[in-house]
């Protein structure tokens, strides 16, 4: 069910889209004047009444997150938007930033509130040049118009927004690892418990939120959570409203599209994103970041004893609707909903290969298994691109991945894993080919 939306892309056409003149046009700003007028737990409802999953990868229920700051607090209460960018593959948020930074503006207004924060931190890849810039003067903009400040529209909750930019690692991209990085430590996931809210920035209780999550908080509040809800087909897995599809790889037309929640993977990459380059067939996907695990073109749905997915079991998982609980019961991940897609033309080895080159430079180090286990399998990648790896080292690619899984301090190791499970077990024939032949046979390249 192709359903598009604009909440978030109304203005991507418009060369001044970003501008507080054009976000006005369009009701701008409008929605959070209305929830400053509401209660604080009245805001909260809506955020609930929604389902937004949070849209960084974890799928953590927004509102669910927001009852977790404590009603009254001594210290300062924090908002902090994570729009650190880095999982390969993905480049949504970047896309709100650049031509729609006045909802993200508005909806750290409305985010701050529901929780009790007068500040906003937007934490940016350093790399996302036109993102900061675009940011920094929506926030002068919303500043000079009064929006931002002692009193916002008036009324009496002061609201500041800052942006703080980040060095490009990765791992920054972990809320606790981004929240040292904001107070200037080295960039370092934290043990859990405590959490960030309890503690998190400057020991402060905080709430950290993916930016597409934040920006699409005006639209919550201005069409209520309900309906907003059921715009999507998932809300039976509690997985309401509407998100950023992306998909890049070999389509004709990648991008990053606005849609309801409950679009199919076929309808991802044959309608939005064009078909398959040269119209070859399709070989794999990685349904939403670099971090999940591949799906083969021909996988099928089988997820017993579940009456929610009756209506899909014995189908293509291409026609699984994408969804976080969809998706997992599958033995996949949504992540970022941002796919990469592998033509029959890909050599899913090479692809491994590179992927892994990225977690191994990536890993932050602090646990044995993950600073270990990555170093370990690139090397043994190495070898089998270049033809010299035995059976033996093949096997210990699964061990080590299997090793890393659950046993990290962040869900980095995991991430890294994952990958190598997948593509191991999924294209045991190319891996062994590149053992026995030298992946001589393999005369396929991958486009990158
Ligand atoms: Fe660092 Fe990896 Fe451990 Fe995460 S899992 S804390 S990235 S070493």
């Amino acid at each position: 069910m192709l359903q598009k939306t604009t909440f978030l892309s109304h203005s991507y056409a418009k060369p001044d889209g970003h501008t507080l003149a054009a976000y006005e046009a369009s009701g701008g700003y409008t929605n959070a004047r209305k929830a400053l007028g509401m209660t604080r737990d009245a805001v909260v409802d809506e955020v609930k009444k929604a389902k937004i999953r949070g849209r960084g990868g974890a799928g953590f229920d927004c509102g669910t997150k927001w009852t977790f700051m404590p009603k009254e607090s001594k210290k300062p209460c924090y908002l902090v938007v994570n729009a650190d960018e880095g999982e390969p593959g993905t480049f949504k948020d970047r896309t709100i930033m650049e031509r729609n930074p006045h909802a993200v503006v508005e909806g750290c207004i409305i985010g701050c509130f529901g929780i009790g924060a007068h500040a906003a931190y937007i934490y940016v890849r350093d790399e996302l040049h036109l993102s900061k810039e675009r940011l920094w003067a929506a926030i002068e903009e919303a500043r000079a118009k009064g929006y931002l400040g002692p009193k916002p529209f008036g009324i009496d909750y002061p609201v500041e927004v800052y942006v703080q930019t980040g060095a490009g690692a990765y791992i920054c991209g972990e809320e606790t690892a981004l929240l040292n990085s904001l107070e200037g430590r080295r960039g370092e996931p934290r043990y859990k418990p405590p959490f960030p809210a309890q503690v998190g920035a400057f020991g402060c209780p905080t709430t950290v939120n993916n930016l597409e999550t934040i920006a699409v908080v005006p639209t919550v509040i201005g069409m209520g959570g309900d309906a907003f809800c059921r715009l999507s087909s998932l809300a039976l897995f509690n997985d309401g409203g509407a998100r950023l599809f992306g998909v890049s790889g070999h389509v004709k037309t990648p991008g990053v599209f606005e849609c309801a929640v409950g679009l199919t993977l076929r309808e991802l990459i044959y309608d939005l994103g064009g078909g398959i380059l040269g119209d070859k067939q399709l070989l794999a996907v990685i349904p939403g970041g670099s971090s999940c695990p591949v799906m083969l073109a021909d996988e099928i749905v089988n997820v017993p004893g579940d009456p929610r997915f009756e209506p899909y079991n014995g189908k293509s998982v291409l026609d699984l609707p994408l969804g976080v609980e969809t998706f997992r019961a599958v033995g996949g991940m949504l992540g970022t909903c941002c796919a990469i897609v592998l033509s029959e033309d890909a050599d899913p080895v090479l692809a491994l290969h590179n992927l892994m080159r990225f977690y191994r430079h990536e890993s932050c180090g602090q646990c044995t298994p993950c600073r270990e286990g990555c170093g370990w399998i690139e090397r043994i990648l190495d070898k089998l691109v270049e033809g010299h790896a035995t059976m033996d080292e093949l096997d210990q690619l699964h061990r080590i991945a299997s090793d890393i899984t659950g046993n990290t301090i962040c869900a980095f190791g995991d991430g890294a894993a994952q990958p190598v499970l997948s593509f191991v077990r999924k294209f045991r024939k190319q891996f062994e080919d590149y053992v026995l032949t030298g992946g001589k046979s393999q005369t396929k390249k991958l486009v990158a």
